[in-house]
């Protein structure tokens, strides 16, 4: 398709909702080893309620993501909650009213970069999601300027993601609860940039890649 539809946020979401239930446990374990091991529950407990909204009307892609926004921040807390409702927001606004094109897609995708960025004062390097997002909008805005459908374009965006995130197995924390670790959260992935990864896949599997 030449742009992403409500049918296919409501698919992401519904997708998204599933991949962060089958990898609740993995989020909890990555999460207890360099921080307080409450990642997955949080992200669960914000999808589940997400999801139970999606049989409400919506009127654009960006309608349902100012939804999930809205939903992550008040049900995750933590760090995540607001960093994760803070990308979702600025999304939706990015998208606007209409149907999201493969260049809307990357802007999109930028703004909740940027948007993380903003509340959580993180730079690439610094282990965290943002580690898994900014490869992902440099790969995003790639495909989209070289004409890729929107599936391509949230499809290149995830499989940056994933390198990203294995990136921080060798970094060491330096935002977040587990910078408190030093040098001792060398030698673990973090658990927001996994999780990342899994909000990227969804979006590019719901839309058929
Ligand atoms: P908490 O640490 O409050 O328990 P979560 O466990 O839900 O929150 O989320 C932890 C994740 O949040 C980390 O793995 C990291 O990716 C992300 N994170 C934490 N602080 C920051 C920050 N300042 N900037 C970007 N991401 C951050
Ligand atoms: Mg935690
Ligand atoms: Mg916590």
């Amino acid at each position: 398709a030449e742009s992403l539809d409500t049918a296919w946020a409501v698919r992401w979401i519904g997708a998204a909702a599933d991949a962060v239930a089958e990898h609740r446990t993995e989020l909890v374990a990555l999460d207890r080893a360099i921080g307080d091991g409450d990642h997955g529950e949080n992200l669960d407990r914000g999808f589940t309620a997400a999801r139970e909204k999606l049989g409400d009307e919506f009127t654009g892609p960006g309608a349902v993501l100012k939804m999930v926004a809205m939903t992550l921040m008040s049900k995750v807390g933590g760090a995540a909650g607001p960093l994760y409702g803070t990308a979702f927001l600025r999304a939706a606004t990015s998208l606007g009213d209409g149907d999201a094109s493969a260049e809307a897609l990357a802007a999109a995708l930028a703004a909740a970069r940027d948007g993380v960025v903003s509340r959580g004062k993180a730079e690439v390097g610094d282990a965290t999601m943002v580690d898994a997002w900014t490869p992902a909008v440099d790969a995003a805005e790639q495909a989209a300027s070289n004409g890729a459908s929107p599936a391509e374009v949230l499809a290149a965006a995830a499989d940056a993601a994933q390198t990203g995130a294995e990136s921080t197995d060798a970094l060491q924390a330096r935002k977040g609860r587990a910078s408190y670790l030093g040098e001792r959260s060398v030698g673990h992935r973090d658990p927001g940039a996994v999780s990342t990864v899994l909000l990227l896949r969804a979006a590019a599997d719901a839309a058929g890649a």
